[in-house]
């Protein structure tokens, strides 16, 4: 008998979520404690003796989200921007590291205004032009970390061609899944060597908990990332491991609600006459739409509309009542933000503008309320234009 290899819903609910040993209590129990009693000097009972170290929610929530990702180890720290932080404790001065150039702002902000601070060098690349990327490649460069989608304007970059082009020159590559989740990317498989996820957004799904993750393909990974977690300390309480092992149990059944909304909404936003464009990967126009049907099972729920200008961005957003406008994304409810003055304020303006994030730009993260509702919402403020 050939053993069936689990798919991801069955993943989702099952990888690092079995039922307590102890008691048979069906879900993972949340262990509020910070330290933990020994038998002897240095005898643990189960290996934990401080919660900095490690901590049995924990330690399910890093199996979860490993197997989800495909990697060989997770390590979950206090936010996305935590473990960012994280990864570049993998640098030493003189390293060189490229990023993608429409990143998320926050990322863009650590790297230019702490990580350089240490003598290592940031260079931004359009991440879709390999040439662009081969051309900045130096022997000082360790690290490419690339997002795809990029936020906010869905740029994607073509994670085996990268892959490829890095590891014939022993850099590793590193990419930031948030805006797709597991679900319906997995980068291991193109070859990424370590995937990172803001678990505050579809991972957790819920919009009530902050929370990053790594995930690691080598044993020097699963070594640094954990050592990093004792040394720095900025991990994830045990009460947001709880949250998030709950959060990704529906990832699947979500992502499926968010994707047939994402779709309707942006059909919808694709024929508006206030609407001057769509980015979306989804729609057959997308200039990448091809890549994303060959590297992504499905398009997500992240799209960013131009309304001509910073008053049409402002109507728009103003007028709205059921979708809320607010920072973050990949939660269950709709939220509808301005990229030039939220995610990406930290960006110099010039900067903004070049990259094409333009003051009536706004960003949506499609939630899984009835898309009817959702559409309707929209048009009506829509018309405040
Ligand atoms: C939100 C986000 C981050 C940062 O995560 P926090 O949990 O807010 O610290 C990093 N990357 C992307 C793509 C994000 O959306």
């Amino acid at each position: 008998m050939t053993i069936r290899k689990p798919a991801f819903d069955t993943l989702a609910i099952h990888a690092g979520q079995t039922p307590d040993p102890q008691t048979g209590a069906v879900n993972v129990p949340l262990y509020l404690t910070s330290t933990f009693e020994l038998d002897g000097i240095g005898q643990t009972r189960g290996g934990w003796d401080y919660s900095r170290a490690g901590n049995p929610t924990r330690d399910h929530l890093e199996e979860s989200l490993c197997a989800l990702e495909g990697g060989t180890s997770g390590h979950v720290f206090a936010s996305g921007m935590a473990a960012i932080a994280a990864l570049v404790t993998m640098l030493k001065t003189g390293d060189h590291v490229i990023c993608s150039n429409n990143v998320y702002g926050g990322t863009q902000r650590l790297f230019s205004n702490i990580t350089v601070g240490y003598g290592i060098e940031i260079e931004y690349v359009d991440t879709s032009d390999l040439v662009a990327v081969d051309r900045a490649l130096k022997p000082t460069t360790k690290l490419v970390h690339v997002e795809t989608p990029t936020n906010p304007l869905m740029h994607l970059t073509d994670l085996q061609a990268i892959t490829d082009l890095c590891h014939s020159k022993g850099v590793e590559v590193s990419v930031d899944n948030t805006f797709l989740s597991p679900y319906f990317q997995s980068p291991i498989e193109f070859g990424a060597d370590i995937v990172m996820h803001s678990t505050t957004k579809f991972l957790n799904g819920h919009s009530d908990g902050l929370g990053g993750v790594l995930v690691g393909t080598k044993p020097e990974h699963r070594e640094r990332f954990h050592y990093v977690q004792k040394c720095t300390g900025g991990i994830l309480s045990p009460f947001e491991c709880f949250l998030v092992l709950r959060g990704v149990k529906t990832l699947g059944v979500r992502m499926r609600q968010h994707e047939e909304n994402g779709h309707a909404v942006s059909e919808f936003l694709a024929m508006h006459p206030k609407v001057q464009k769509v980015f979306y990967p989804g729609l057959s126009s997308h200039p990448q739409h091809e890549l994303a049907k060959q590297q992504q099972r499905g398009f997500g729920s992240m799209m960013a509309i131009e309304t001509g200008s910073q008053e049409n961005a402002a109507k728009l957003m103003k007028a709205l009542k059921l979708c809320t406008v607010a920072e973050s994304l990949g939660g269950v409810e709709t939220l509808v933000s301005h990229s030039a003055s939220t995610t990406h304020f930290s960006v110099p303006p010039e900067i903004r503008l070049k990259l094409g994030i333009t003051d009536g730009l706004v960003r949506f993260s499609i939630g899984i309320e009835d898309k009817n509702d959702l559409i309707a919402d929209i048009e009506q403020a829509l018309a405040a234009i």
